[in-house]
């Protein structure tokens, strides 16, 4: 049996939600950027299978193979049926939406029957956490389990987004320039040059001494829009050429969610020519950690213009003329020219912090047409500069195209009017402030425009165009495209169905499964909703809910994670209860994610203040976690401007954005949240939503029926019973 392949897409099915005028060309360029390594994508053979005499029963039920090569194997009931399920329908060629919650022992359900289909098989997880669980322990565990002997092995590898890649060209073209800043940059230049003489992989993972934030690492890795493919010198010993060949050789592809899209954004451009994109042809796609599809599909279909980008390409086109001594004055010019009109241009968009949407950009551009079309004529000046060019290092080719790419990107930001598109601005770092000249006089009527303006501090500015609904184009150019779909996650059912689940993603014809848990929530965990605190949106809530939390936390003894939706209430509770507890407080943001998780698990009694990034994809086992304390119910921030797009949409079309997708996509998040706390037939503890709105308002049931079978109780007294304190 062979790989099957995966049909071409046509670029036209993207293309509804995209401006007209801006057209093909902009898509195609938008998502060429992304990744491009053109490599051969013929289909290989598999190996036999080697698990096709053994029955799915006869490895997970007690007495099989897995009982018998498992240290801690337990039969775990929903295991098997989703085995089961997901054989069928890889046999059946058929998509599965399957809830598993923690514990059902989701990896092996899948991984096993993708193993009997002799398929090529891509895995495409939420986290790197979860695709390097796939590949250094399940994947492991299985071929010793399948294999006791050693005389077999499965046909694996992990694929990962370039930046993870060290590009070996940048780290020869950096070697004797005198461009590194500071000790430490010297310092891990050597690390990273010692280690690329060893590593097979190139995969930074490997290096642990490198920091999370390194500055150098940017400059070195393998990112697509610097890559000059086969004209590299380095192209056979490249570690993206490398990581793909070893793609070709496997019969499972590990992934993850941005790596998939990203390459799927790409064979949609390039309307199925062969040697697009960087995954290999497959038979089928499991999503594990699916509820995240939506969010990473909007990123990678949608199009981003920052002034850090405009800036990257000035320096990248400087430092690479200027080694080859080929900088011209005229490219001089064009870079000075560039980098003014971006500056000034970017200084001129509306006001503000954060994410907000970008909702007058007629008037904006009425206003400041002239310095639109500065800056892309100074685009398309860099871009025909080099294009003149007599003898044009290789690079320069990649120049030109990044050079037309922010062109055509800029305009369908600033003029678009495609209905399916949220255009918004993300503004991060200090906030630039401009000095004025008098603006001058206006003949027309209309507002005056700042005749200059003066620069003293720079913020970095997103210009961003996000598809509203992705369901849509999800549906097809994936899901009609595709034999086989298994999309599962802990959490994608709402109220027991998949109904919002189907709708946001665009999954018409699926097999649905919920899977029974393996904890027994009504002894493993109480929820506490306490009727008489005030509704979180009162100013009296904060007091009232700080008095609450130190009476559950000495219940408790601490060990806990409190969880809220906001900085701004995490940080006023923190500082209300900081003297107060005598348990150790950790606050998220004083270290970094793993470092804090590290020193809650090792500090006896601690608990954790956090918000967002801890509400998933954080395990901590045993009792050192036995609270989990949420402040209000998690629903989206409605100013957000992607929220804002989607439930205004909604709205319009006559439906209830409330109950059709604010209500849902909270209990996704709730029960992510109170996911932490049971994470093994051995933990026990409690879980504490201050929000009594859950009990209040009508709305609350479709969360109370969406949640596990938690015991419940509005009384402390039962609180303090679970926990051993009154007779
Ligand atoms: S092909 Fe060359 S330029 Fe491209 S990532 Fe590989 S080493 Fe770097």
């Amino acid at each position: 049996m062979v790989g099957r392949r995966v049909p071409g897409h046509s670029a036209s099915s993207v293309l509804f939600f995209f401006d007209k005028g801006v057209g093909t060309r902009c898509l195609e360029l938008v998502l060429r950027l992304i990744i491009e390594t053109p490599v051969s994508t013929t289909p290989q053979p598999v190996v036999v299978n080697p698990t096709e005499t053994l029955s799915l029963y006869q490895f997970f039920a007690p007495g099989g193979l897995l009982s018998q090569t498992h240290a801690a194997y337990e039969f775990r009931r929903g295991q098997l049926q989703m085995a089961q399920a997901v054989e069928q329908a890889l046999r059946e060629k058929r998509h599965l939406i399957a809830e598993a919650g923690t514990g059902t022992g989701k990896t092996l359900a899948y991984l096993l029957p993708v193993i009997r289909s002799g398929k090529r098989v891509l895995i495409s997880t939420g986290t790197k956490n979860l695709q390097e669980q796939l590949f250094h322990k399940d994947i492991p565990f299985l071929e010793s389990a399948l294999f006791p002997n050693g005389d077999g092995k499965l046909r694996v590898c992990y694929m990962k987004g370039r930046n993870n890649y060290l590009c070996r060209k940048k780290l020869y073209d950096l070697t004797g320039q005198p461009v590194l800043s500071g000790l430490q940059e010297i310092e891990q230049y050597r690390a990273i040059a010692e280690w690329e003489k060893v590593t097979p992989t190139g995969d930074r993972a490997e290096l642990a001494s490198l920091p999370e934030a390194s500055m150098l690492w940017p400059r070195l890795d393998a990112r697509a829009e610097k890559c000059i493919n086969q004209k590299c010198s380095e192209w056979d010993r490249c570690f993206i050429t490398e990581m793909h060949r070893r793609a070709m050789e496997s019969d499972i592809v590990i992934v993850n969610h941005h790596l998939f899209f990203a390459d799927l954004a790409i064979k949609l451009s390039a309307e199925g020519a062969p040697d697009a994109g960087i995954l290999p042809d497959f038979g089928a796609v499991i999503f594990d950690e699916a509820h995240e599809l939506e969010d990473v599909a909007g990123t990678y279909f949608g199009v981003t213009v920052s002034n850090v980008r405009i800036d990257d390409l000035i320096r990248d086109v400087e430092t690479s003329l200027l080694r080859h001594k080929t900088l011209s004055e005229s490219i001089t010019s064009a870079t000075r020219s560039l980098r003014d009109r971006t500056q000034l241009f970017f200084s001129l968009l509306p006001p503000g912090e954060g994410r907000f949407a970008f909702e007058n950009r007629r008037e904006f551009l009425e206003e400041n047409g002239d310095e639109f079309l500065s800056l892309m004529q100074a685009l398309g000046r860099l871009a025909s500069e080099l294009q003149t060019m007599s003898e044009k290092p290789e690079e320069v080719f990649n120049f030109i195209r990044r050079a037309e790419e922010l062109r055509v990107q800029l305009s369908f930001v600033l003029e678009s009017e495609d209905r399916n598109t949220v255009f918004w601005i993300e503004r991060r770092g200090a906030r630039p402030r401009i000095e004025r000249e008098p603006a001058s006089p206006n003949p027309g009527g209309r507002p005056g425009r700042a005749s200059g303006a003066t620069f003293h501090e720079k913020s970095n500015v997103f210009l961003q165009a996000t598809p509203i609904d992705v369901a849509p184009l999800l549906r097809s150019c994936l899901f009609e495209k595709l034999e086989t779909a298994v999309l599962t996650s802990a959490t994608l059912a709402v109220g027991g169905g998949f109904e919002y689940m189907r709708g946001r993603l665009g999954l018409e014809h699926a097999r649905e499964l919920v899977l029974p848990s393996h904890f027994d929530y009504q002894k493993q965990a109480i929820l506490y909703l306490p009727p008489d605190l005030s509704d979180p949106r009162t100013p009296q809530f904060v007091a009232r809910a700080a008095d609450r939390i130190r009476r559950l936390l000495e219940i408790t003894r601490g060990r806990a994670f409190c969880l809220f939706t906001s900085y701004a209430q995490m940080n006023e509770l923190y500082n209300r209860l900081l003297g107060e507890l005598e348990y150790p407080i950790l606050l998220q943001g004083d270290a970094p994610k793993t470092a804090l998780l590290e020193e809650f698990r090792t500090t006896p009694n601690a608990v954790l203040f956090a918000t967002a990034s801890f509400w998933q994809g954080v395990d901590v086992q045993g009792e050192q976690l036995s609270c989990v304390i949420i402040d209000r119910l998690p629903f989206a921030v409605p100013r957000d401007p992607i929220v804002a797009a989607r439930v205004h949409a909604i709205d319009a079309e006559g439906g209830n954005a409330f109950y059709q997708y604010q209500v849902p996509a909270a209990v996704i998040t709730l029960k992510q949240g109170f996911g932490r706390l049971i994470r093994s037939l051995n933990d026990r503890g409690l879980l504490a939503l201050l929000d009594n709105r859950i009990l209040k308002k009508s709305y609350g049931r479709v969360f109370l029926e969406s949640l596990p079978d938690y015991a419940r109780t509005t009384d402390l007294a039962k609180v303090e019973e679970f926990f051993g304190l009154t007779a």
